[in-house]
């Protein structure tokens, strides 16, 4: 008896996933679509927030925010960029170039 029962929660369990997972197919399908719309929107909206102040200096809100590289000065995208003893650069050749220097902080 107690098995009956348990196959009886089990079928509508089984249905209860289903449902959820058909929902989050066409969710998924949904979102796919609405996904660019939502990007270009977002840059769009970025592009007006900084109102043309000098976008260097200040994009705090940027996912991705330019890092300057402490060898050449090159600003990179955080995930481009390296970081070695606490420094970041624009690419391995500047820290190792960085590593190599006896005094790179008391240079200036
Ligand atoms: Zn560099």
């Amino acid at each position: 008896m107690r098995n009956f029962f348990f196959l009886i929660v089990l079928f509508f369990l089984g249905q209860w996933l289903l449902k959820k997972l058909r929902r989050a197919n066409e969710r998924a399908q949904r979102g796919e679509a609405q996904a660019g719309g939502a990007t270009a929107g977002g840059a769009h909206r970025a592009r007006n927030g900084n109102g043309g102040h000098d976008t260097a200096a200040s994009t705090p809100q940027l996912s991705d925010p330019l890092i300057r590289c402490a060898q050449c000065g090159v600003h990179t995208p955080r995930s481009e960029s390296i970081v070695v003893a606490g420094e970041r650069f624009c690419c391995a050749d500047h820290a190792r170039h960085y590593a190599s220097r006896p005094t790179g902080r008391d240079a200036r």
